[in-house]
């Protein structure tokens, strides 16, 4: 849009009607309101970052959830960024236009929770000053009587920032063309600008407000009056999550006896084409000499086995076990639902380790894959865990990437289609070739989830 002194004057008024939003809240004396999550912090402090886990692993255990990134409105409404000028706090015309920004974003959050579509709605904007703060209050809990959770990054190593500028802002459109040095000398001015006002959430000014801080990645955390389950969990899982380089490992167990006789469930033993499975894995993960590996299993006979011959210490969970399925019934059994709940403390564990190796089930693979593929709860059981395949998941930007490494030892395929009305919907296959189970084929086959180009700077 066309940025004059009228649409100045727009704003203006539009940020101090008294009812800029048409839906008054009357949701006070309510248990399950939906909530707000705003981002607070300077430039290149992990906020979107965050802010997409989150929201993956909320959806994941299966609260509704969804990220408003300001500075994608930004990008969509203008294509004015020339330097950091843009973003000094004196260029009047640039101020007006990221404010627009905002309200339409929080606007568009107002009307997602209002329609009932959500629970939660991320709101990925630096929102650096105490107005701006008490702007989304006023909006979210006074008007719409929404609750409201302020997340703070804070983050004073240089070596840290440089490294994220590096590895998500210069493929951002705003540095389409311009060369990797000039790119973050130009995001370094541009995170002076931000300095120039920020104002870090304030336990006395603001003390009215529900928020918790992340210090230096999370070497310290404060949290500041927080109400209710759903921050509890948001608190608990950001206090987790460590950011460093990792991989995770996946496979199912080595085909058992069961397997080659068509029995479902059971806790047999592996099979001789599952113990060859078991011998390649061992032989495939020293060929990787990974520091620090922790190789986790469940307490069923044939993952325990498939294990064996790894000379690494080994860990048993009873939480990985498959999913019951000789009590296995729709009203009364075990339903995916029920193990993305037992398996969250293993994310959790997941998201506090270095390198981790897991041998567990179909069922269980599937669910921890939903959560780095973000796949969503009707499309968990279709997702292909190919046999004696083992799963690299490797941590980018914002995402997952999957690389899938089949170790060539034949076996029986257990997978079950999805009934053929859904087959439109079925999940992203991994590329042809993985499934053969008698691929001779050692070629690895990528696929990925989230955004390997980061172009998701918050703005204000
Ligand atoms: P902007 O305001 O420009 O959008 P941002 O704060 O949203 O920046 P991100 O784009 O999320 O920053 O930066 C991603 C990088 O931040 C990743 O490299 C990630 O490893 C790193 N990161 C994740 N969490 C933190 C944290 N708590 N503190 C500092 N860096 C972090």
């Amino acid at each position: 849009f066309a940025l004059d002194s009228n649409s100045v004057g727009n704003v203006k008024s539009f940020l101090t009607k008294n009812k800029p939003f048409p839906i008054r809240g009357e949701r006070a004396n309510f248990i399950n309101i939906p909530h707000v999550v705003v981002m607070v912090g300077l430039p290149a402090r992990g906020k979107t970052y965050m802010a997409k886990k989150l929201t993956r692993y909320l959806n994941w255990i299966g609260v509704k959830t969804r990220v408003f990134n300001v500075g994608e409105y930004r990008r969509r409404s203008t294509s004015l960024y020339t330097n950091h000028n843009f973003f000094r706090p004196d260029n009047a015309e640039a101020m007006c236009l990221r404010e627009l920004c905002a309200m339409n974003a929080l606007k568009d959050v107002c009307n997602w929770l209002n329609s009932g579509e959500g629970d939660v709605a991320v709101f990925d904007a630096t929102n650096t000053t105490v107005e701006r703060r008490r702007w989304i209050f006023n909006i979210v809990v006074r008007k719409l009587g929404f609750k409201l959770f302020y997340v703070e990054s804070i983050c004073n190593d240089q070596k840290i920032i440089e490294s994220n500028i590096r590895e998500v802002k210069l493929s951002s459109p705003d540095y389409v063309g311009v060369n990797p040095d000039e790119a973050i000398k130009d995001f370094i001015q541009r995170i002076e600008h931000y300095k120039d006002i920020y104002h870090p959430l304030d336990e006395e000014k603001e003390e009215h407000l529900s928020f918790m801080k992340i210090i230096n990645t999370g070497e310290k955390v404060v949290v500041h009056k927080h109400e209710g389950h759903v921050q509890a969990r948001i608190i608990y899982y950001l206090m987790n999550i460590r950011v460093m380089r990792r991989d995770i490992y996946l496979t199912s167990a080595g085909e058992s006896q069961n397997d080659v006789l068509g029995k479902v469930g059971g806790n047999s033993s592996l099979s001789e084409r599952g113990l060859d499975y078991a011998k390649a894995l061992a032989d495939y993960m020293k060929s990787q000499d990974i520091p620090r590996l922790r190789v986790w299993t469940s307490w069923m006979n044939r993952t325990v086995e498939t294990a064996q011959f790894i000379e690494r210490q080994k860990e048993r969970w009873k939480c990985l076990d498959e999913l019951d399925l000789v009590s296995y019934r729709f009203t009364r059994g075990e339903s995916y639902e029920d193990l993305v709940a037992r398996l969250e403390p293993v994310i959790m564990e997941l998201e506090r380790q270095e390198n981790v190796l897991i041998i567990a089930h179909q069922a269980v693979l599937r669910c921890l894959l939903g959560y780095y593929l973000d796949v969503s709860s009707e499309k968990l059981p279709y997702i292909k865990v190919p046999p004696h395949t083992v799963l690299k998941l490797v941590p980018i930007a914002y995402g997952c990437e999957v690389e899938y490494i089949p170790l060539n030892v034949p076996a029986v395929d257990t997978y079950q289609e999805r009934p053929s009305k859904y087959k439109s919907q079925t999940v992203e296959e991994p590329p042809a070739g993985v499934l053969d189970k008698e691929s001779s084929s050692v070629e690895s086959n990528h696929f990925q989830n989230g955004d390997t180009n980061a172009n998701e700077e918050t703005d204000k």
